[in-house]
């Protein structure tokens, strides 16, 4: 992905008393109309204070759930306005629709949010009208929704084609975080890829063999490499199926002179449930009424080498089944290894991808990578080398 060729709020010149139309991240996660964890809203905070400081009028524009383009009240933003003016420590409007007059109205310096985009079946739609229509209510726009970046929506990127369009504080700084760690990275750099299932993230695979000098395959895609390489599984999630893919894509590493690292010794167990009797095992060992649900302690020391070796690393998915006890083990220790180079200063590193948030929160390291992004399917594309809509239109 090119560099940072995008504009940013330095570029905005005076907005007092300017209209902006603010693309944001509101999509919290929210149990009996409460939210459970306010990260997304702490990452508005930059942008929004910084363009109500400057005496711009901001209505904040974001999609909550998939309401398939009908006002649905189960997916209504409403609830989200408190805690957003608690976090904020602002006063916060709320608006059903965008509203000529009562825009008007506003005082510099006001925080509005606009009621879920996705009422509108033209968001999704990316409708030309629709954008020209809420375009109108504005002077600029800002996008600072990496998360939806992905989405060529009308509040992620045709708003871009009838207004001057900025990144905001969020969105610079996650692009330039992703741009040191794969766009214009320190060599040499690791990228860790686990999780369930290679079928996910085969064009992520593919895209690290070219990109990285180590790809470290973890979690239960490690299962499906192994049983390429002729290596009996048991009964381990495994996608039989792909076995072929999966040594096309060691053969392209080959190639490209990525060096993949796959597991030696794993953890085992008879059944999938918190702390049930486990063997840790060379992966020839495994028998066929066990399942591999974790990497182990001898591979994790091999894989710390490995980082302590590298000058960035990229991380998606975890080593192993880190819900549940012992299996977090390798993704804790492996994390903890990142974070301590990541503070010497040897190491820059950036993960993203929800279980891994989930997974650097539980191994208690996420504050000490370089970069969390807590953004998953636009994090994901991102890795995939795919040029996100949101992204593109800001050029
Ligand atoms: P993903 O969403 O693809 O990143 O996958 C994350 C999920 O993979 C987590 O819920 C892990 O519990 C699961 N996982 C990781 N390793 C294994 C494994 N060896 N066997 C089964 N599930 C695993």
């Amino acid at each position: 992905m090119a560099g940072n060729t995008f504009k940013t709020l330095d570029d905005i010149g005076d907005i007092t008393g300017k209209v902006g139309l603010v693309r944001v991240d509101l999509n919290v996660p929210m149990s009996d109309g409460k939210v459970t964890d306010d990260t997304r809203l702490q990452s508005v905070i930059p942008t929004v204070t910084e363009l109500a400081d400057r005496g711009a009028r901001i209505l904040l524009l974001a999609h909550f759930g998939r309401p398939e383009g009908k006002a649905d009240m189960k997916y209504s933003l409403e609830p989200v306005v408190a805690p957003l003016a608690a976090v904020l420590d602002r006063k916060v409007g709320f608006m059903q629709i965008p509203d000529a007059d009562a825009i008007d109205a506003l005082p510099n310096g006001s925080i509005v949010v606009v009621e879920n985009s996705r009422f509108a079946p033209g968001e999704v739609t990316n409708d030309p009208a629709m954008a020209k229509a809420i375009a109108a209510y504005g002077d600029f726009y800002v996008n600072d929704a990496f998360s939806a970046a992905h989405r060529a929506h009308v509040t992620t990127a045709g708003l871009a084609e009838h207004l001057p369009a900025f990144a905001g504080r969020a969105m610079e700084r996650e692009l330039s975080a992703l741009d040191k760690a794969l766009g214009n990275p320190e060599h040499p750099v690791a990228a860790v890829v686990g999780g369930a299932k290679v079928s996910s993230k085969l064009d992520v695979l593919r895209q690290m063999v070219e990109k990285v000098d180590h790809l470290i395959i973890g979690g239960g895609m490690a299962n499906t490499f192994l049983a390429a390489r002729g290596v009996d599984v048991g009964k381990s999630l495994c996608e039989h199926d792909l076995t072929d893919t999966a040594n096309e894509i060691l053969e392209a590493a080959d190639k490209a002179d990525c060096t993949v690292h796959l597991p030696y010794d794993v953890v085992v167990a008879k059944e999938f449930a918190p702390n049930p009797p486990t063997r840790t095992v060379n992966v020839h060992e495994v028998t066929a009424d066990e399942m591999i649900l974790d990497i182990g302690p001898a591979a994790v020391e091999a894989l710390s080498d490995v980082l302590k070796t590298c000058k960035t690393l990229v991380w998606n998915g975890p080593l192993g089944a880190f819900e549940t006890p012992p299996f977090d083990r390798a993704t804790v220790a492996l994390a903890q290894t990142a974070a301590a180079l990541t503070k010497e200063g040897s190491l820059l590193s950036v993960a993203g991808g929800g279980d891994t948030v989930a997974a650097l929160n539980h191994a208690g390291v996420a504050d000490d990578f370089s970069f969390v992004s807590t953004a998953g399917g636009a994090f994901l594309e991102w890795m995939e080398g795919k040029e996100l809509p949101g992204v593109a239109a800001l050029r």
